[in-house]
């Protein structure tokens, strides 16, 4: 429900949070949740991303720009900015003139918001967009920044960064990284943007720039929870800047879920998980990014039939299915385009979830309590992967990443299925994935570990800007 400017200017002056999103769903939907939450907390939330996002959104959702709407007992705004007609294909190039377009416009639109008399108090940004700390650090104004990954990869980064432990070279590609706070990774476990023959390499630049300049933030807020990842937290609070894990941000306590921001429109999947019996139906989703060959879904759709399992697939073009298939398959797939991931999830029927293991992701799933076949294919997902297998214990692991430059079999897919649901160890995994679920809704409980946190921010943002300095 839309209010009116003038309720708005109500709010107290020093409580108004400028958040700012690289156009990435995986980066948007944590941003947004925390948006969510903080305004549920009473606060005034700008939420601002480029155009080329917003394009997309404004069709999908119902969202108006710049029409302040109640969330909780706070009030949440969009807006976008034009990012120009760039050529997204071309990552470098995007990057570097969202970069210039960016570092014009958001002073502009920062200083207006005090011209209308809501000073901002905070910027809060997230990963890939570095140079937003610049910004708010020009305008005098304290920033956070929400970092949308694991505790563990935000350690591997900023090791890298500060040259702090060996990681492969182009003359030793094949070595294992050491990091204190975290298990021996392989050459293929950490963060793959940050290995030599990453064809990614202009995202290591963009996350590096963010450990460039953390000495800009005042805090960095996590979408993990202490209990997940307690060592790895305190390690990296005390070598670095104060961490504040505020996650999962998507259990977030019910305000206004339906602002939301996805790229595509979900399809309704509840009806026909409602007809499956509890722990039967496969989830499959590789996110909003991965591109996987043709002929890899070919060999996920042929294990996906010579499994016998249900399932629910998140598929979109170019991909096609092979011929046949839908016939074949019946009512015992279904296969979407966009699901509603939260829900789903949460679904008495979901029985795992083959991941691409993305953060959002591998963050939803175990909150949800379902266990995962991990599929990673590059950057952190390679290293969620290990720790939902290896640490976590809530799966099994079909493939390593893209690195491998290998098309993952039929039957391995089937084997990796049945492993999940049926395997000797398909009922611990269950078990365990609870648990973790149970210590996630804990975190974000009242009194909980994140909870608390959320309070603090709220705390630290409200009170005048002079005791942030
Ligand atoms: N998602 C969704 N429906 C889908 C696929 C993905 O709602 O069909 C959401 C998912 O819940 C998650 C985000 O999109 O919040 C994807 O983020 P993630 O970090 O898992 O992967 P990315 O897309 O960044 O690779």
């Amino acid at each position: 429900m839309a209010t009116s400017l003038s309720s708005v200017n109500e709010a107290p002056k020093s409580s108004h949070i400028f958040m700012v999103s690289f156009p990435g769903q995986g980066h948007i939907n944590p941003l947004l949740r925390l948006a969510r939450r903080l305004a549920h907390s009473g606060l005034f939330i700008s939420f601002c991303a480029p155009e080329s996002a917003g394009a997309i959104i404004r069709k999908t959702n119902t969202i108006t720009d710049d029409v302040p709407t109640n969330c909780g007992r706070g009030t949440i705004r969009f807006e976008f900015f034009d990012d120009g007609t760039g050529d997204p294909y071309n990552l470098e190039a995007f990057m570097a003139r969202l970069e210039l377009v960016g570092r014009e416009k958001l002073p502009q639109m920062i200083r207006k918001q005090e011209e209308l008399g809501r000073p901002v108090s905070c910027v809060v940004n997230n990963p890939f967009i570095p140079w937003v700390c610049d910004v708010s650090d020009s305008l005098g104004i304290p920033c956070a920044m929400l970092w949308v990954q694991s505790c563990a990869c935000f350690a591997a980064y900023y090791h890298y960064y500060h040259n702090l432990v060996p990681f492969p070279t182009e003359e030793a590609v094949d070595i294992r990284v050491e990091i204190p706070c975290l298990p021996v990774l392989e050459h293929d476990e950490f963060p793959s943007f940050l290995h030599p023959n990453s064809p990614y390499r202009v995202l290591s630049k963009a996350i590096l720039g963010q450990f460039g300049n953390l000495s800009k933030t005042f805090c960095v807020l996590m979408d993990t929870f202490q209990e997940l990842e307690l060592e790895t937290i305190e390690y990296m609070s005390k070598i670095c800047r104060p961490i504040m894990t505020v996650g999962p941000l998507f259990k977030e306590l019910g305000c206004a879920s339906a602002l939301r921001a996805d790229f595509h429109v979900a399809e309704r999947c509840t009806e026909w998980l409602d007809s499956k019996p509890g722990c039967s139906v496969v989830y499959v989703s590789f996110g909003s990014v991965v591109d996987l060959k043709q002929e890899q879904v070919d060999e996920i759709a042929h294990g996906l039939l010579e499994s016998g399992v249900s399932f629910l697939w998140v598929l979109r073009p170019p991909h096609s299915l092979p011929e046949g298939f839908v016939d074949e398959v019946g009512e015992r797939g279904r296969v979407v385009r966009w699901s509603p991931q939260e829900e789903v999830l949460a679904h008495p029927a979901t029985a795992c979830f083959l991941t691409h293991c993305g953060w959002n992701s591998t963050v939803e799933a175990m909150a949800s309590g379902v266990p995962v076949v991990a599929f990673p294919q590059w950057g952190d997902q390679v290293t969620n992967a290990k720790f939902m297998v290896d640490v976590y214990k809530v799966g099994v692991r079909l493939c390593r990443g893209d690195a491998e430059g290998r098309i993952v079999t039929r039957d391995e897919v089937v084997r990796g299925l049945k492993a999940a649901i049926s395997g000797p160890q398909a009922a611990e995994f269950r078990e365990i994935a609870v648990k973790w679920k149970k210590s996630a809704e804990a975190a974000v409980a009242e009194g909980g570990s994140s909870s608390k946190n959320i309070q603090d921010f709220v705390d630290q943002v409200v009170r005048p800007r002079s005791l942030l300095d």
